[in-house]
């Protein structure tokens, strides 16, 4: 099922993620469509699958974009916070962007100075997503995504990009009342779960292990390693 969505174009694309129910949501179609994947992805943009961007990075297949962003979309609304950490290329965050305009705010967080500038220049490709960028609706920073973005929360939604050792719970911490944290979490066992953590409107967290999946590892800085 992973590869069988890809399209000529960008529109075709998103077209039969929604034909083969990869994505059901109107208004993230629109926010996909509206976004060229071409902008963000080197090689083969409109294929159903990751893609190499540098730094042993990729940018993740369109169906695992729409996953992620189906099950944050209670929390993708006009004016509210996202945090979107391992941004990459750019593109989910750019999406969710489109998604909580007008107002709202979306930081990126990505620990290689390389692909923050890369991120940057990306959404720099489209009028609309360098007035995105000129508005401060959308950001990206270099940083380390699991300890979140002290100051600047609380978060509706939390993206993360990268597989993680645990729930990290300084990003639990950061979530808004309500707000919902989306992360790939590494088992022991060297398998990878999608984690749905729910904050609600008095705080009460609860857990979700929901489906098996396949991430690059969030991981120290390459620099910082021994
Ligand atoms: N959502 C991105 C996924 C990029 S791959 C996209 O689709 O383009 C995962 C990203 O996580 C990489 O860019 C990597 O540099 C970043 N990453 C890994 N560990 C990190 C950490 N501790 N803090 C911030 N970013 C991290």
């Amino acid at each position: 099922m992973a590869w069988r969505s890809g399209g000529a174009t960008n529109t075709a694309l998103i077209d039969n993620l929604l034909r083969n129910h990869l994505l059901s949501s109107p208004a993230l179609a629109v926010a996909f469509k509206s976004v060229d994947r071409a902008h963000y992805a080197p090689t083969d943009p409109y294929a159903d699958s990751p893609q190499p961007i540098g730094f042993r990075a990729t940018i993740s297949a369109p169906h695992m974009h729409a996953n992620a962003a189906e099950a944050l979309l209670p929390y993708l609304k006009p004016g509210g916070k996202v945090l979107d950490v391992g941004s990459g290329s750019g593109y989910l965050t750019r999406v969710f962007a489109e998604m909580v305009k007008p107002g709202g705010k979306v930081v990126g967080v990505d620990h290689i100075s390389e692909l923050v500038e890369m991120s940057i220049q990306n959404t720099q490709k489209s009028v609309e997503g360098k007035a995105l960028l000129d508005t401060g609706v959308l950001r990206f920073v270099r940083g380390d995504g699991r300890i979140g973005l002290n100051g600047e929360g609380p978060w509706d939604a939390i993206h993360v990009g990268a597989a993680a050792k645990g729930l990290h719970e300084e990003l639990v911490e950061q979530l808004a009342n309500p707000g919902r944290l989306f992360v790939p979490v590494e088992e022991e066992s060297g398998g990878q779960w999608i984690w749905v953590v729910d904050k609600d409107e008095s705080g009460k967290v609860t857990r979700k292990r929901e489906y098996g999946v396949r991430y690059v590892p969030l991981t120290d800085h390459p620099g910082e390693r021994g």
